[in-house]
C-alpha cells in the first residue's frame, strides 16, 4: 500500500521518533504548526477513526497522555491541542489515522478561528436523535 505513514511505521522512510512500542508510534511532524508538533499513529493502517477497531484505538489512547505530557513538558508550552482530521473535507491529507499534538502558547496565532454557531430552538434534540440512531 502506498501510505507514507505505513512506510514510516515499517522504518522504510526515516522519521524523528519520540515514542515507539509494538502497536504505536509517535514522531515529529515535518511541517510543524509549532515547534515540537508531534504525530501519534497506530502502526497498522486505518484511514479514519471510525474504521479503527476499539482495541487498536485503546492502544493509541493509552499512550496519548504520556506523549502529550512529554511534548508539553519538553517544549515548556502553556498548552497543546490534540487534533485528528478525518476525511478530505476535514483537512486530512495523509489517510492513515494520526493524532496531532500541537504545543500552544498564548498569542501564537496557530489557530485564529473557532467559528462557533448556535442551534435554533429545537434543533439540538433533532440532531442528537440522528446521531444516536447510528450508534
Ligand atoms: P493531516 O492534514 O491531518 O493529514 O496531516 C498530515 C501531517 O503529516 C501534516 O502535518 C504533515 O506535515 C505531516 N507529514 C507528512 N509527511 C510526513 C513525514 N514524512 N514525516 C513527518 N510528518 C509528515
Ligand atoms: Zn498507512
Amino acid at each position: 500500500m502506498d501510505c507514507i505513514f505505513c512506510k514510516i511505521a515499517a522504518g522504510h522512510i526515516p522519521s524523528v521518533k519520540i515514542y515507539e512500542d509494538e502497536n504505536v508510534l509517535a514522531f515529529l511532524d515535518i511541517g510543524p504548526l509549532s515547534e515540537g508538533h508531534t504525530l501519534i499513529i497506530p502502526k497498522k493502517h486505518y484511514a479514519k477513526v471510525d474504521e479503527c477497531p476499539a482495541e487498536m484505538m485503546s492502544q493509541v489512547g493509552a499512550v496519548l497522555p504520556k506523549v502529550a505530557k512529554a511534548v508539553f513538558g519538553g517544549m515548556e508550552s502553556e498548552g497543546y491541542n490534540v487534533l485528528c482530521n478525518n476525511g478530505r473535507a476535514s483537512g486530512q491529507l495523509v489517510e492513515h489515522i494520526h493524532f496531532h499534538i500541537i504545543p500552544r502558547n498564548a498569542g501564537d496565532g496557530v489557530f485564529t478561528q473557532w467559528p462557533a454557531k448556535q442551534y435554533p430552538a429545537g434543533k439540538i434534540e433533532e440532531i442528537a436523535k440522528k446521531i444516536r440512531a447510528k450508534l
